[in-house]
């Protein structure tokens, strides 16, 4: 391919400086999400990197240059690094990317001072490069939920991109006669893995933004769909969901099975312990009611200190035997809020579809008669709409 090198580490080197100013902005308005300040930083020092790097092109590059140049690259994709442990983990491992500078800047100095061979120097520069993108493309490629899936394994790509870049770069230098691998000379030994590793910095500047955006829209999506208290599923989710499992049942004659769950006497809890301490008794709850579920099975806070449990393909009966399973456990639970061991009770109703139809509005109201009468006949147990 007969590229010119000088162009394209001219715009390499300004397009990464761009990114890092699109990153800076981007980091901004991050919200909760840490990383960002390092990947701008990674592209400032990147793209100052490849900028020094050009004076390459001319075959009396001063030496500090070369230097200076190859180290601030390895500070880059180090902070890269370390912009994604701290994405994803909310902390990082600071001495990763000194340890990359460290090695890059001494085989360096060793390879331009001390012992001159631009030939050696190239082939490991590469090669500690390809490792340390490797490194970055590992740590992208893992089991996530989406949409952050999807942006973590684009960004990965990339990197693994320029992983192969640089290795292919490392064993064509060494295969090389001499006098080709320096910079300056225009052959695609330079100019393909220059093209390539362009294309793949603007793909990782994407990925960044996306990986960013990703999180800020599953925050969102929690945020919308999630009990702050408890962490358990809020009511506009409870009524989603069970439109999806009405119509569900509707189609494949399933019944669906709704439990009503009413703490006993909350309001003398809270009056006796406040209201920090009725706060840590629902969260108990809610920690039980997961822990006793199907993974089919569908938990939500109704409101206040009450919850609902959708129960797919599951009658009333069997619905029944659950619910009393979780009402002794959690009269079993003792709670430790506001210096004492307290413990509370739950009064359960069920309804289902074989008998109430399959109206959720109507499945609703007969669980919730159904654990009045519960309240009536004395708490602490779980009544059937239907008996
Ligand atoms: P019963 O056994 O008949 O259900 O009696 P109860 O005291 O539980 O019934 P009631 O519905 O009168 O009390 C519910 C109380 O729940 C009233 C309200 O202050 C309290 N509450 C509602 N939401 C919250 C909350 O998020 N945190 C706390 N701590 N209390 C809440
Ligand atoms: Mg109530
Ligand atoms: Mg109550």
């Amino acid at each position: 391919m007969n590229l010119d090198s000088r162009t394209m580490m001219v715009m390499m080197s300004a397009l990464v400086l761009l990114f890092s100013a699109l990153l800076t902005l981007a980091g901004l308005h991050a919200g909760n999400a840490r990383g960002v300040q390092h990947w701008a930083l990674g592209s400032l020092c990147m793209g100052l990197g490849v900028g020094l790097s050009y004076t390459q092109l001319e075959p009396s590059a001063a030496a500090w240059v070369i230097v200076s140049g190859a180290t601030l690259v390895a500070a880059g994709i180090g902070l890269q690094f370390t912009g994604i442990q701290t994405f994803k983990e909310g902390r990082c491992n600071r001495y990763l990317p000194w340890l990359l500078i460290g090695l890059v800047f001494i085989q360096n100095v060793v390879f331009v001072f001390y012992n001159p061979d631009v030939h050696a120097r190239v082939i490991a520069n590469s090669l500690v490069f390809c490792l340390a993108n490797g490194a970055c493309a590992r740590a992208l490629f893992i089991r996530i939920e989406q949409p952050l899936r999807t942006a973590y394994w684009f960004t990965g790509a990339s990197f693994l991109v320029v992983t192969a870049v640089f290795l292919a770069r490392a064993v064509m230098v060494f295969m090389a006669p001499v006098h080709t691998y320096g910079l300056y000379v225009q052959t695609s030994i330079n100019s393909v893995p220059l093209f390539i590793g362009s294309m793949a910095q603007v793909c990782l500047a994407f990925g960044f933004v996306l990986m960013l955006n990703s999180r800020l829209a599953a925050d969102l999506q929690k945020l919308a769909l999630n009990d702050a208290l408890t962490g358990a599923f809020n009511r506009r989710s409870l009524e989603r969901e069970a439109a999806r499992l009405v119509a569900r049942c509707a189609r494949t004659g399933d019944t669906l099975a709704v439990m009503m769950i009413d703490v006993d006497h909350f309001k003398s809890i809270n009056d006796r312990y406040g209201h920090p301490a009725g706060d840590e008794v629902l969260r108990c709850l809610a920690a039980v009611a997961q822990k006793t579920i199907r993974s089919d099975d569908y938990f939500a806070r109704y409101g206040g200190e009450e919850f609902c449990i959708l129960l797919p393909s599951t009658p009333e009966k069997d619905a029944w035997v659950l619910a009393d399973r979780l009402r002794q456990s959690y009269a079993e639970m003792e709670m430790a809020v506001a210096g004492e061991v307290l413990r509370s009770t739950v009064s359960i109703g069920i309804s289902d579809s074989a008998y109430s139809g399959l109206e959720f509005a109507v499945l609703v109201a007969d669980a919730d008669r159904a654990m009045y009468r519960a309240k009536q006949e004395g708490r602490n147990r779980v009544v059937m709409y239907s008996v």
